[in-house]
């Protein structure tokens, strides 16, 4: 079944090839020029406060903008850079390009502007993190309040010892940790206490059915409190109407990303988007 659904990726990707590993193959070699063509792009989602209603920051999101097929989502080829090491090079490159952005939005705005970023598992787990993220930040001139990163609980869960570790390292350096797609993995409630990660975003599998299911209500809202109880802020994903809105908003989840508030955009896009909202209120 697995398989079935990697053929159906794959054959999403590049309809006219049959041969799995080919398409691996060629996907690699294109996703190494891509690195040297400079054709990657973040593209930038608002978190959006639920109290006030304020753009409080967003996260940035990798699109690969290839020359024939256009934009390529990052589920169809970040899973295969992954696998051999061009990860690292991308992932690089996504806190370089993060940064300069943090750097710009809050030259042009007043207000502190926080900007998530995604790691992956090859980059969690190496060496040079640490330092990298501390230079780049040096050299674009971002402050450690001004960015956050973002990390899932399968990346904890196969060494709770060294990810706490290296959790503490960024905490300690003032870089605040969100655990993203919360609730979807093998979610053990023992990690968390010794994790301490300063948020939890809500997996919108969850908030796509709270109004759905009394279930997911209930979860949601367990999930909230436990989080507040253990001195974290709350971050829905997936926001798409104002049912989930008033639902999230009663049960005093702090933030809140998706469709409802705005698409993942390029930056030209969002600082329209900025503009637009703050003349709004
Ligand atoms: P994620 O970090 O959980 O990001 C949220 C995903 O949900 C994004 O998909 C976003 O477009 C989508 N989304 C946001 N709001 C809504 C909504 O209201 N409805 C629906 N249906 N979807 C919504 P995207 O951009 O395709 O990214 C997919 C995943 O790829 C991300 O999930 C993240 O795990 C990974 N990813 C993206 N950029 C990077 C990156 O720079 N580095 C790494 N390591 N992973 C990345
Ligand atoms: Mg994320
Ligand atoms: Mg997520
Ligand atoms: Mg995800």
């Amino acid at each position: 079944k697995a398989k079935e659904a990697g053929r159906d990726r794959f054959a999403l990707f590049d309809s006219h090839m049959n041969d799995e590993l080919q398409d691996r193959k060629r996907i690699e070699t294109e996703l190494r020029h891509a690195i040297h063509n400079n054709e990657f792009v973040l593209y930038y989602q608002p978190q959006i406060d639920f109290e006030t209603k304020a753009v409080i920051g967003a996260e940035a999101l990798l699109r690969w903008q290839h020359p024939e097929r256009g934009i390529v989502a990052p589920d169809l080829f970040l899973p295969i850079a992954e696998t051999n090491r061009l990860i690292n090079p991308i992932g690089n490159w996504v806190i370089e390009e993060a940064c300069a952005f943090t750097n710009r939005i809050n030259g042009a705005k007043s207000e502190n502007f926080k900007v998530s970023i995604n790691l992956s598992a090859v980059q969690f787990r190496s060496e040079g993190l640490q330092s990298f993220i501390m230079e780049t930040m040096t050299k674009s001139g971002v402050t450690a309040d001004q960015i956050e990163l973002e990390i899932t609980e399968s990346m904890v869960i196969t060494n709770v010892e060294d990810a706490i570790k290296t959790l503490r390292r960024f905490q300690s350096l003032g870089i605040s940790v969100a655990i993203d797609d919360f609730g979807t993995g093998y979610s053990s409630m023992a990690y968390l206490k010794d994790f301490s990660a300063n948020v939890l975003k809500i997996d919108r599998s969850f908030v796509s059915e709270a109004n759905k299911r009394d279930e997911n209500r209930k979860i949601i809202a367990g999930i909230i409190s436990l989080g507040h109880s253990l001195g974290m802020q709350i971050v829905a994903e997936g926001v798409e109407d104002a049912d989930q809105e008033s639902l999230l908003q009663s049960l005093k989840c702090d933030f809140a990303q998706g469709y409802y508030y705005g698409r993942p955009m390029p930056e030209a896009d969002f600082l329209t988007y900025l503009e637009e909202r703050s003349s709004q209120t």
